[in-house]
This record gives structure tokens, sequence and C-alpha cells, in this order.
């Protein structure tokens, strides 16, 4: 039978018979899934609705890319998996994007999608949405599995999650095919298949021989230092974090997105000197960080005399770039709470100017940077540090609001100015340093822990997602964006080679309204020129808790190609901010 024109099952008899769409929503519900990021169609409009029918949380967005960054955000932040659901095809594929890139930095998520009837796919007849999604997914996550028949479906979501968070955390894909979605069962029957799963996310525990390797390594250390990655953030392990520092006081540097999990301006923090620390330090402690190319993957500034110790759960990740002289594998709870044990006994080697000279080269550098600061306050129009100048002070008065950044000059100058007192609470594109997570980020770091998000968006990174601006509002998210609008990727002042009537690639809309946006569905909007300005209108946005832009009004010659990371371009090419 390869008639695809009409998928309708019959009608169950409810509520003595249920479809597989039904058993999906329990099974979601059964394993403690509180949320749903997604955007409806064939074939998912209805277990959308049954899904908000058992009391899960259904957002509904404009585009799946932001509904899957989202789950991401939500897998970030909570530690159990976020779920993204997407129709067939090419709704599948845009969601794909973010359960990739999930994948790549840790964060727990399933992405279940419907998929068209198998047998018109496999023969390639042309059908409805017809794509081997099981086949293209599989490269691109940590897990991939398809549910043909609806009593299957319990045991999928159940291997997903397990995949999702068990290890080192990632992307599942999930594929439900339509004719499983449809089918119909017995109430009962269906409900006997939802168990409860024992030990959803074991602990991992180290060896003992391995632990008492790097306390040894870490104490006889003259110079050490602790490098802290967003795997502890995702643990919720900064209780340990902090015993580890403030026992032994080796200083820290914060990895971007586990800012805050110390407070950054606890006095052993090294935020302000990381060359220091690659350079001099003998002993270096990697905390769920990873020594990859945001680290020069181990090279370049790095003593190359230096030793490493490396706590994570994944043992193919040791020696992937620099030599590790003592990896301890295991969850960073297991792993600290035993190496914690494991320092007791013994004295640490530190040499007793170390941490002082830290401090010294940090109070040089934070007044150096303090006055830039203050220097652009009467920059007009502002630059980027004119305007951070004042996000800074309001976002350092409000710890608890959720920073999610992006851009290139707004993420490197944002991350530099603002503090962080909290753990998980910035947000940011991450490994990859990709474009186009803004929207569906704050989305979800809102949803997730009911907190107040302000997202500083560049105004070329804010288009990939804007249109998901229109969720913050229908769902009343106490979400505050703020595009800071120079006018272009990079900055405004582009101008095209061979001087055709076309706009520079690089050239967006420097006098765009941004704020009328949020005007269209029914924000606090706010357009702002100055830095005291701009103060008053994240102030009284934060406060109002609920959905508001800010259109933050730069030069069109602030910021520089690529941000910090113009290096990586394949080669110095013509220099478009001169
Ligand atoms: P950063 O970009 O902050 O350096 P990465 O995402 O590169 O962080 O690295 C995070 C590391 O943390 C990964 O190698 C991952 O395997 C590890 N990790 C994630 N969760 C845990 C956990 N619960 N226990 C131990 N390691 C973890
Ligand atoms: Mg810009």
């Amino acid at each position: 039978m390869t008639d695809t024109t009409n998928n309708n099952a019959a009608a169950p008899n409810f509520p003595e018979q249920v479809t597989g769409m039904y058993i999906l929503a329990r099974a979601l519900k059964n394993i403690g899934i509180e949320n749903v990021y997604g955007l409806v169609g064939i074939p998912i409009t209805e277990a959308a609705y049954i899904i908000q029918g058992q009391g899960i949380r259904f957002v509904g967005f404009r585009h799946e890319q932001q509904a899957g960054m989202a789950a991401a955000t939500d897998g970030f932040v909570t530690g159990k998996p976020g779920v993204l659901m997407t129709v067939s095809s090419l709704g599948f594929l845009n969601g794909l994007t973010a359960t990739a890139n999930a994948t790549v930095n840790c964060y727990p998520m399933i992405q279940i999608s419907g998929s068209s009837v198998r047998e018109p796919i496999d023969l390639e007849q042309g059908t409805y949405e017809g794509l081997d999604q099981l086949n293209i997914a599989k490269p691109l996550v940590k897990a991939a599995y398809r549910v043909n028949r609806a009593e299957d479906i319990p045991t999928g979501v159940v291997r997903a999650y397990r995949a999702a968070v068990s290890g080192r955390p990632g992307g599942v894909y999930l594929d439900i095919t339509t004719p499983a979605l449809g089918q119909v069962m017995d109430h009962a029957a269906a409900e006997a298949l939802l168990q409860q799963p024992v030990d959803l996310q074991p602990s991992m525990v180290p060896a003992a021989e391995a632990v008492e390797r790097a306390a040894a390594l870490l104490a006889s250390a003259k110079k050490p230092a602790i490098l802290i990655g967003k795997g502890a953030a995702q643990a919720h392990v900064e209780d340990l974090v902090k015993k580890l520092v403030e026992t032994t006081g080796v200083p820290f540097y914060p990895m971007s997105m586990a800012k805050g999990m110390l407070p950054d301006k606890h006095p052993l923090s090294a935020l302000s000197v990381r060359s220091t620390i690659m350079e001099e330090a003998d002993v270096v402690m990697l905390v769920g960080a990873r020594l990859n190319w945001l680290l020069s993957r181990g090279h370049g500034k790095w003593n190359q005399q230096g030793q490493f110790i490396q706590l994570d759960i994944d043992p193919v990740e040791i020696d992937s770039n620099r030599h590790i002289a003592a990896p301890v594998i295991g969850d960073l709870r297991s792993s600290l709470e035993a190496l914690l044990t494991a320092l007791e006994g013994k004295k640490m080697a530190m040499d007793a100017g170390w941490v002082p000279s830290l401090q010294a080269q940090s109070r040089v550098k934070n007044a150096k940077f303090a006055q830039r600061l203050a220097d652009a306050v009467t920059a007009s129009p502002m630059n980027h540090w004119s305007a951070l100048s004042a996000a800074k002070k309001v976002m350092e008065a409000n710890p608890d609001v959720i920073l999610v950044n992006e851009g290139a000059n707004t993420l490197d100058d944002t991350r530099d100015t603002i503090d962080m007192a909290m753990p998980r609470h910035r947000i940011d594109c991450a490994t990859w340093a990709i474009m186009g997570m803004g929207m569906g980020s704050a989305i979800g770091a809102a949803v997730a822990t009911g907190k107040s998000v302000v997202a500083i968006e560049g105004d070329s990174a804010f288009g990939f997602s804007g249109m998901d601006f229109s969720t913050i509002c229908r769902y009343k998210l106490p979400v505050t964006v703020c595009v800071f609008n120079n006018g272009g990727i990079y900055n405004g002042i582009g101008e095209p080679l061979d001087k055709t009537s076309d706009p520079a690639p690089t050239t967006l809309d420097v006098h765009a309204r941004y704020d009328r946006l949020g005007d269209a569905f029914g924000a606090k909007t706010y357009y702002v020129t100055t830095p005291a300005e701009y103060e008053a209108a994240l102030a009284e946005a934060i406060a109002s808790k609920v959905p508001a832009l800010i259109d933050v009004q730069l030069a069109a010659d602030s910021g520089k190609e690529s941000g910090h990371i113009g290096y990586l371009n394949p080669a110095p090419l013509i220099d478009i901010t001169v």
C-alpha cells in the first residue's frame, strides 16, 4: 500500500482507545519533561495539543532553529534534556542545525520529528515531505532512533533521554513516523507501557589512582590555575568548585559560559590575566573545559613545559590536543568530591608570590578597562563601550537576570565588560561561535528558569532570529532584547570594492528602528542614543518583567571585522575598518 494522499488512521474511540500522539505525550510527561519547544504542522499538530493537555508547556515558535536553540538552552540550564518538536522535511532540517550545535556544545536535548510514511520514501516514489530524516540526522547527533510503531514510543523516549544526558551530554534525534503517531491502541495497554526508568543519569565515579595522581600534581604546583568550563556549569557543581578554589587558594579562570560559577569579582579570579595564566602556569586543571580552539588548542601562548590535569566525563577527550598528565574520568560531582578528599592530607606547594602577582596585574588591567568605559561615555553617537558602560551598571545591579549574548564585537566586548555573579547566567554562541541563537536561547532560559532575561544582540545577530521576538511577546516572557545597531556585520561602514550601487556585503541598516518591530507585537520599546538613556531604559525594562525591545543606536564605525577573532579569516583581507 503506497497511497499516501490520506494518512488518516481511524479515529480512536476515546477513552477506551488512544493514538501514538497521546502515547508520546504521556511518555514525555512520565519521564519528567516540563517544556516542549516546536513549530507545528503535518504530522505533529495534534500531538502538540495533546502535550499541552498533559500539562506540559508547549512553546510554539516562528522558526524551528530557534525552537531548537531554546530546547538546547533549557538543557544547559536544567541539566535535563530540552525537547524540540518539528514537522517533516524542512522543519526537521531547520531544527537539526540547533540539535547539531547542541551536540558540539554538549547540551542535552532531544529533537523529536514527525516523518512521512516509510515505504514511498525508501522506494523514492515522491511522497509528501519525503526525506530519509534518520540517516541525515545520524552523523550530526550523539544518537538517533526511529520509531515505527506506537507501542515503541515510550521506549524511544526513554532511550533518547538516556542518550542525551548520559556520559558526555548531546543532541539526540528521535524520528516518529506518521503511521506510528496515528496508530490506535487500547488505552489501558498504552498506559501499561509507561514504566518509570531507574537512575536516568547515573553517577560515574573516577578511579582512585586517577584522583590521587591529579591531587598530587595539583599540590606540587608552584604556579597552578584552575580553568572552569561550561561542562562544570552544566553539572551544577558550583558548590564544589568554590570549595576547591577556596580551600587550595588556587586562582581560577572561567570560560565564557562558566562565568559566574564563582563571582567574576572573586579575589582569586584570573579573568583579567588570561595571558599570564597561559604563559606562566606550571599546572593547569581543566574542570569541564576542552582544550579546543578557544584555548589555542593548548599551543600558542601556552607554557609548553606546563602540565595539565583534566576532569571530564569523556575519556576520548583526553590528549586530544596536548598531553594530559593527570586525566580524571568521571562525572564532575563525583570527581570533585573525590579530589577534595584526596587533597585533604596534602600541603600545597604554591609559590607565595603567585596569587599576589596575578592580583596586582589584574588591578592594573581592570583600571585601564574602567578608564576605557569611562572615556566612552561621552562618545556621540555611542560606540560599543559607551553602551556597555550603561549595560554593565544595570546588569551587575541585577545579578539574577540571565544574560544571552551574541554578535561579533557585541559578543566579545559584552563578555569582557559585564561581570557575572551567578552560575548559568551567561548563555552565548559558545563552542562554534555561531550566530543565530539569541531569541531561542532567551526564550529557553526564561521558560526553563522562570527568571528574567536580557539578550544583548548585535544587529546582524538579531536578524537571524528576530521574528521569534514575537514568541517572547506571545508567551509574555520577562525578556528584554537590546539590539546594538551599528548598521552592519562587524560594522556599518563597508564599501563595495567595485563600487556597484549595491550595499557592501557587510552592510545592514544603521538607521533601522528595531524598536518598531517590538511595537508590532505589543512589547515595551525604547530607542536610545546615550548611555544615560540606555541605562534608564534597561533598568525600567527589567523591572517591568514584560517583553521589551531596546534599539541601542551606535555609530556605524564602531566595531571591527570579526571582533576579537579576525585572525581566523583565511588571509588578512582588505581592512574594511579603515
Ligand atoms: P568550554 O567551552 O566552557 O571550555 P566545553 O563545552 O568545551 O566547555 O567543554 C565541556 C566539557 O565538559 C566537555 O569535554 C564535556 O565532556 C564535559 N562535561 C560535560 N558535562 C560533564 C559532567 N557532568 N561531568 C564531567 N564532565 C562533563
Ligand atoms: Mg553590527
